[in-house]
């Protein structure tokens, strides 16, 4: 479903995504992890066009959307993303902020985009609070409403960047459990995440960046506990 093929991408001199390859399977979960400043952010971006790559090839769902002549727009509107910070429209409510996307992106019609919207924030739990505004919610409630803001238009694929290192500890745990729950109706996602015991439970796979580069890829239970890197190793150290 996506295909990362010898990307590269710098900044200045600074090369952050070194020939990095990545393949992605429809239903399947891929976990980023590495130190800070290994390219797990940029990646995510690339691929939603968020960032321009200097060299190499991605393809979604078949398209290249790497190639000059596609339109942004189309691309994004068949990924949603999710980052550590909610984004959500503080001045709309809940409701509207779901009802956004579908509405401008997808042209669906204003009585269909709020019953597909307000069936979203039930899936996420948060039907009851379709008519608040985002500072009336939790962190986790307002990432939640991300969530379902990003899933709203049943984008191929989901990107998830650090979705919870923004929230007080007692809040990680519902934002990951709905993870999860997407995990299991077969969402194809991408994450990066701190988060190695989360990892571990919803990872299909896991890749270990390092300096631009995978170093490492495996399923998850061989990669986080017996890491063949050593670099891997001192990474996953620091979490121990
Ligand atoms: P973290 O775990 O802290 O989120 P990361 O793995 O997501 O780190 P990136 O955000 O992808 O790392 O950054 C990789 C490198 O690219 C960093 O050294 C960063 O400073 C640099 N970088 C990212 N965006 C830009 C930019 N717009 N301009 C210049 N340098 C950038
Ligand atoms: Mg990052």
């Amino acid at each position: 479903l996506l295909r990362v093929d010898r990307v590269r991408k710098a900044f200045g001199d600074h090369v952050v995504l070194d020939d990095l390859s990545l393949d992605v399977a429809e239903h399947q979960v891929v976990v980023l992890i590495g130190a800070s400043g290994s390219g797990k952010s940029t990646l995510l971006r690339c691929v939603n066009l968020l960032e321009e790559v200097d060299d190499g090839v991605i393809e979604v769902a078949g398209q290249e959307v790497t190639d000059p002549r596609v339109d942004a727009n189309a691309v994004r509107a068949r990924i949603g993303m999710v980052f550590q910070a909610y984004n959500l429209f503080p001045h709309l409510r809940v409701l509207d902020n779901v009802t956004l996307a579908p509405r401008l992106v997808h042209k669906v019609g204003r009585a269909e985009a709020r019953e597909r919207a307000a069936a979203m924030l039930d899936r996420v739990g948060l039907g009851a609070k379709a008519h608040a505004f985002p500072d009336e919610l939790s962190g986790g409630q307002q990432q939640r409403v991300a969530i379902a803001r990003a899933l709203v238009t049943q984008p191929a694929l989901m990107l998830l960047d650090e979705v919870t290192s923004a929230l007080d500890p007692e809040l990680v745990g519902e934002v990951l459990d709905l993870l999860g729950e997407l995990k299991d109706e077969g969402t194809t996602m991408v994450l990066a995440t701190h988060e190695m015991s989360f990892a571990r439970h919803v990872a299909d796979e896991v890749c270990f960046l390092h300096q631009g580069r995978i170093l490492e890829r495996g399923p998850a239970a061989q990669v986080l506990e017996s890491p063949q890197e050593p670099r891997t190793q001192e990474f996953l150290r620091r979490f121990t």
